[in-house]
């Protein structure tokens, strides 16, 4: 049995090359944004203790930070605007926002 082994390889070479490698796992960080502080605010200043007030006609700002931990989200840090220069921006240049 004289086989004909033709075996032609067809090598389709498919034009396969989808490996875009898109692997942007972007996990959420910490991340601070700069905000007034608004009427009734109740919060403390994780920095100095002190509660972040608001006081009128004055427009202080304070930084807010959204905390995660490995991508999960942890806590919210609130700091007097000052206080988070001060304490050397732990969670980077806060995010100015309209
Ligand atoms: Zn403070």
């Amino acid at each position: 049995m004289a086989s004909n082994s033709s075996t032609a390889t067809t090598k389709t070479a498919s034009a396969k090359n989808s490996k875009k490698a898109t692997a942007t796992k972007t996990k959420p960080t910490s991340r601070a944004v700069v905000r007034l502080i608004e009427a009734g605010s109740m919060v403390d200043c994780i920095h100095c203790d002190t509660q972040v007030k608001f006081r009128a006609r004055q427009r202080d700002q304070q930084v807010i930070c959204n905390v995660y931990d490995k991508g999960v989200w942890k806590r919210v840090e609130h700091y007097h605007l000052d206080c988070y220069t001060e304490a050397d921006k732990p969670y980077g240049k806060p995010a100015e926002k309209a």
